[in-house]
């Protein structure tokens, strides 16, 4: 393998949706930068209430920074912003800790932007480059934090701004809100997020692409289960499964093209569907077959009623596609559990009944 190149990454715009920031929406982007310019426009009337000139000009510079973020924002320009946002977050931490006094505590909004840099954006898809980047800002932030510390333990500090102790306290109290408060917001949507990927996948891993019903992994899975609570306890009515397969499908995909095809395979399932509320299971097993299992505790009669009932249902169906008005028929094999039997061995019976349907003409169910 040894000298593989990367991917063309940027090609391939799902791989770009996760390296420029799905982490908060454009929306939420949006939010949070209008959210922030005013609150910089308040810290604008304590700045001036404090007498701390410096801060007032400084924190024009960070109202202007979050304009110039909005405009960017517009123009989709996302991890621009995102750089924008954090480097004004950082550096007006730094100045206000510098001339307000570390005992107004800004410096710990250090570790919200920490957060704010490390969790969105430290992710496996990433670039090893970027991840360099994200690694130098966070080392970075910490080394800031201890300098500060340390330089003001030095008292190398100019304290001629520094503000009233009782005033320091109840700002020390904020900021510490607000700095924890930012590591909860994005720890929280990290974790949302990350469970809802997982779902996702978890939801592919097991559904077909097509028809969106059950693959086939899962509906083995389900039939497994099935088999095992029925060698572990006794029921009234044994598990009965089916193998549906549509007939001369093949002819429907040669007159019509395969997406009239798929159009059927989605026709049926959709017509399977009907049964879901009585219980029934059922997956995709190969092409256009698919494996039914009997509602719990359904006596095999009642289960063959229902199948006559579902085959009659697609015999009377038209469905239009690509223009054209299609009808087909399916043959069903059914079988019913005995003691002993392997899901193999109950599947492989099902499937002998229905290749004596489609021997004896199709259309209909054998059991
Ligand atoms: P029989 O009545 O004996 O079942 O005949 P048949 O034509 O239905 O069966 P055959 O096994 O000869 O053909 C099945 C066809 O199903 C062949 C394959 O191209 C098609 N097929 C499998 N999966 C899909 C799919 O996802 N979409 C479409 N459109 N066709 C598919
Ligand atoms: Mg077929
Ligand atoms: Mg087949």
């Amino acid at each position: 393998m040894g000298n593989v190149k990367e991917q063309p990454s940027m090609r391939d715009r799902t791989y770009r949706e996760v390296v420029d920031g799905d982490y908060l929406t454009q929306k939420q982007y949006k939010t949070m930068a209008i959210s922030l310019c005013v609150t910089h426009f308040l810290f604008e009337f304590m700045y001036l209430w404090l007498g701390c000139i410096p801060m007032v000009i400084i924190n024009v510079v960070s109202i202007f920074s979050y304009i110039v973020s909005y405009i960017y924002l517009q123009r989709g320009k996302t991890f621009t912003t995102v750089y924008i946002m954090l480097s004004e977050v950082f550096f007006h931490a730094i100045f206000a800790s510098i001339f307000l006094g570390m005992a107004c505590g800004f410096q710990l909004w250090l570790f919200g932007t920490l957060a704010s840099v490390f969790l969105p954006f430290y992710i496996p898809d990433l670039a090893r480059k970027q991840k360099k980047q994200i690694l130098v800002f966070s080392a970075f932030i910490i080394a800031t934090f201890i300098v500060l510390t340390v330089m003001n333990n030095m008292g190398l500090f100019l304290t001629y701004y520094n503000v009233d102790p009782a005033i320091a306290k109840v700002m020390y109290c904020c900021n510490a809100c607000l700095g924890f408060g930012a590591i909860i917001f994005y720890t929280s949507i990290y974790n949302f997020r990350l469970a809802y990927k997982n779902l996702e996948l978890q939801r592919a891993a097991d559904h077909d692409f097509l028809t969106g019903i059950y693959n086939r992994q899962r509906i083995q899975k389900i039939l497994d289960a099935e088999i095992q609570r029925e060698n572990e306890q006794s029921h009234e009515n044994s598990l009965s499964v089916a193998i549906a397969d549509i007939d001369f499908f093949k002819k429907i995909n040669d007159t019509y093209g395969h997406l009239v095809g798929d159009d059927a395979l989605k026709e049926l399932t959709s017509i399977f569907s009907g049964k879901l509320d009585s219980g029934l299971l059922y997956g995709r097993w190969g092409g256009e077959e698919f494996l039914l299992i009997a509602p719990e505790n359904m006596p095999f009669s009642k289960f063959t009623d229902m199948l006559e009932e579902i085959r009659k249902q697609v015999e009377g169906n038209e469905f239009e596609s690509g223009g054209h008005n299609v009808k087909f028929t399916i043959s069903i094999g059914a079988a019913s559990y005995e003691k002993g039997m392997t899901a193999e061995q109950l599947v492989n019976l099902a499937d002998d009944k229905l290749y004596n349907a489609k021997e004896t003409g199709r259309n209909k169910i054998v059991y």
